[in-house]
């Protein structure tokens, strides 16, 4: 008998819809999947897509699942399905004896707070301080740029000198915006009382290449690459492109985790791990990456996703969760 393959859907709401440059998010999709085999060893993967990210549909994934019968074929998950291979390449991992992340949960201070949108991100900022974050992250280009920017300098005032804050366009900004942008955080950085801003993250759509390769060289603020690297075929084109600075990376819809840890291991390449709003099967299989990539002084990882859902399924095992769906 071979690997049996069963799948879960999952469908989670958030507790505050979530504004990105590409409208509203309020529910998150996505699959569980098990391979359990003949002597009874079980593997757990998730599926958790965003499709407006350069991820395969849900639909896709599911029907990919299908088509497999109830029992993993060994086939090759296809390109396309970046989500699917994770998910099925973590849980034939787990199957197999892999170790998974053992550790515990990283500690707060490692970990990149987010802050909601627009004027809203002034009345969390004290409590996402309390809790233990030094690194936070506040999404930018929702609101008109001067109303941004006056709230980012009443922001800085707010934070602490230790304190980082990265800013995150996801890609919605024109380049005479970005040029704006990047002289604010200049004039931010120059100061060495204030909180800096670590990095912008994806100013511009993820195409243009090039033309943040070259904002990258003009200003000091970092740039960060993140919906031009969604996956690792994107992260290895970006690289063949030129880009050697920062990138964000998704393991949950990168790709198969194996390939992602030979990218890192030969190019050793400036990573920040983040979350794509994973259930604990997917966030344990992505902190298990980012912890396999990761050097000493690596940034904050981008996991600060617990709590951001209307139900108590951050509290679970992988195996209750699936027993729970
Ligand atoms: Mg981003």
């Amino acid at each position: 008998m071979g690997i049996e393959l069963a799948v879960r859907q999952y469908r989670r709401r958030f507790v505050r819809p979530l504004h990105t440059a590409h409208g509203l998010w309020i529910w998150r999709e996505g699959l569980l999947v098990r391979l359990r085999d003949s002597l009874g060893r079980v593997g757990y993967g998730e599926i958790a897509p965003i499709p407006w990210f350069g991820s395969e549909a849900l639909e896709e994934a599911l029907s990919f699942c299908k088509v497999q019968g109830g029992e993993w074929q060994t086939a090759t998950v296809p390109a396309g399905l970046p989500a699917t291979q994770f998910g099925l390449g973590c849980a034939l991992a787990e199957l197999n004896g892999e170790r998974g992340f053992s550790g515990d949960e990283p500690a707060i201070a490692y970990i990149c707070g987010l802050l909601p949108t627009g004027a809203a991100a002034m009345e969390l900022v004290s409590q996402r301080l309390a809790q233990g974050h030094r690194t936070l992250k506040w999404k930018i280009g929702v609101q008109a740029i001067a109303d941004e920017i006056y709230l980012l300098q009443r922001l800085i005032e707010k934070l602490p000198q230790h304190i980082q804050l990265r800013l995150d366009a996801n890609g919605g900004l024109l380049i005479d915006q970005a040029e704006e942008w990047l002289a604010v955080c200049d004039r931010i950085n120059s100061d060495p009382q204030t909180a800096a801003i670590e990095h912008l993250e994806q100013p511009l759509s993820p195409d243009q290449v090039p033309a943040m390769i070259e904002l990258d060289r003009r200003y000091q603020t970092a740039i960060a690459l993140d919906e031009s690297v969604a996956t690792v075929d994107q992260l290895e084109g970006c690289w063949n492109q030129g880009w050697r600075g920062v990138v964000v990376v998704k393991p949950a819809i990168a790709g198969s985790p194996q390939r992602l840890q030979a990218f890192c291991q030969s190019h050793q390449p400036q990573m920040v791990f983040s979350s794509a709003f994973e259930t604990v099967v997917g966030r344990r299989a992505a902190l298990a990456v980012a912890s396999r990539c990761s050097s000493a002084q690596a940034p904050a990882l981008g996991f600060g996703t617990q709590g951001w859902f209307a139900d108590d399924w951050d509290t679970l095992t992988p195996a209750e969760l699936w027993d729970r769906l």
